[in-house]
């Protein structure tokens, strides 16, 4: 009822209209052909690149000095050609990448949280908004979810920092209720608890980490909430055990998505349990030195945002590594799929013998920490591993010490390992709680044991 209600409101905007449009297109498109979405995405794709040499200063610069005219680009493969967009570029050369052409007064500017290094200012459209916002509204689609349903929300971004009275009352309207990540201390988390419990939410979303803090926290404490329909997870890696643990307290499955800042939606997990990229608003690569891997083989995410027309993103490489499927889903649907999300690039620790080192590594071995609630593996340089620990009670120092000394042989001896008790430790800037983070630049294609 309040459903129905809410989505009549929203038609009588031109905002509302332009988004339902969207929504309709993507409903649609979703049941293309794989081949058939390819084609779309040639299309798009030459469409934003004739834009992007005719109206983009730094992409005309960046084509002719590469040697590539839109015109050369007849296949998807073609791509490979033009040259990966480094964050360090777009940092440098942000104001030369606006499009002289596009309205100023509908150009939006917003900035990454930046987990590791300095934030990266961008420029967005309202078109890429709108998308983004259909895109997600064909995942709630997907679980039955309709707009206006109950949510309760556990995350962070500028929402909890600065929110304007607007979208305090757009929010309330949705009927959305919000637990900050940035603060997951116990007083928080249980005024949430109760809550929600008053509340009773048919669907939670929030970021991976805090959902897991959530979860945990009415785990260890006996509470129960009412079991809503679906766990919409993003933001940051859901490891096995985190998931687990999610589905088990919530009783109802997880469904991760996948976005960023800077490019909005990417991927949304259906039902069938495959990671779908959302093909009509990006062009997704993996790539290793710039050229597309094998399906299966783990490789660096390149974006190609094609509705964005304010500043575009050409081959833009986010930071995160993945893995592709050359499968199709059984769900029906011709949306191409990821494999795994297997982080970002600061997953992964760079050792001085050269040998690379999954964050997995970590996780897994630190799985199960009796008395810990939460810890963070640091490594702020090639020689140095900091494993910070929050501990509820006195930590087992016999465990501690089995797990320092099985690392250390690991890492090798010019590794200085640090096991340290802590008060807190900060969730980033865009208040995720990150198990594993490392500061130092790593080469991904030298082997990385798992
Ligand atoms: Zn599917």
């Amino acid at each position: 009822m309040y459903s129905s209600m809410y989505e009549r409101v929203r038609l009588l905007f031109p905002e509302g209209r332009a988004q339902h449009q969207r929504l309709v297109e993507l409903l649609q498109s979703q049941w293309l052909s794989p081949e058939e979405i390819q084609t779309l995405q040639l299309a798009k794709m030459k469409r934003l690149l004739d834009h992007a040499f005719t109206n983009v200063p730094f992409y005309r610069r960046r084509l002719q000095e590469a040697g590539v005219h839109p015109d050369d680009i007849v296949s998807l493969g073609d791509l490979a050609r033009i040259p990966v967009l480094t964050r360090e570029e777009v940092v440098k050369n942000r104001q030369s990448m606006v499009a002289v052409n596009f309205p100023r007064n509908e150009v939006l500017e917003s900035a990454t949280g930046g987990s590791t290094g300095v934030p990266m200012g961008f420029y967005y459209s309202k078109n890429r908004l709108d998308w983004s916002w259909a895109a997600h509204s064909r995942l709630n689609a997907w679980f039955g979810v309709e707009k206006g349903t109950k949510v309760a929300v556990i995350s962070g971004g500028d929402f909890i920092l600065q929110p304007t009275t607007m979208q305090k009352a757009r929010s309330w309207l949705r009927r959305e209720r919000w637990l900050s990540s940035y603060d997951m201390g116990k007083e928080n988390m249980q005024a949430f608890a109760e809550y929600v419990m008053r509340f009773r939410p048919e669907v939670i979303r929030g970021c991976n980490s805090a959902l897991w803090l959530f979860a945990y926290y009415l785990r260890e404490n006996g509470l129960a909430l009412n079991r809503p329909r679906v766990i919409f997870g993003g933001l940051d890696k859901l490891h096995d055990f985190q998931r687990d643990l999610i589905e088990q307290t919530f009783g109802c499955p997880v469904a991760e998505s996948y976005s960023a800042r800077e490019t909005g939606q990417i991927a949304g997990q259906c039902s069938a349990g495959s990671l779908h990229i959302w093909a009509e608003l990006h062009r997704l690569e993996v790539v290793n030195n710039g050229q597309p891997v094998e399906p299966g083989e783990m490789g660096e995410v390149v974006i190609t945002a094609l509705e964005e027309y304010a500043m575009p993103l050409i081959r833009y490489a986010n930071g995160d590594v993945a893995r592709m499927d050359g499968n199709t889903c059984s769900c029906g649907r011709g949306l191409p799929v990821l494999s795994e999300l297997v982080g970002r690039k600061c997953d992964f620790f760079s050792m001085p013998s050269g040998m690379v080192i999954s964050g997995h590594y970590f996780v897994h071995l630190l799985k199960g920490w009796p008395g810990v609630r939460k810890y963070q593996v640091r490594q702020p340089s090639t020689d140095q591993v900091d494993i910070l620990y929050e501990a509820d009670g006195s930590p087992d120092q016999a465990w501690i010490e089995g797990r320092r000394r099985e690392i250390q042989a690991h890492l090798g001896p010019e590794v200085m390992l640090r096991f340290q008790q802590v008060d807190q430790i900060p969730p980033t800037p865009a208040g995720k709680h990150l198990f594993v983070i490392s500061e130092v630049p790593v080469d991904l294609r030298a082997d990385v044991p798992c």
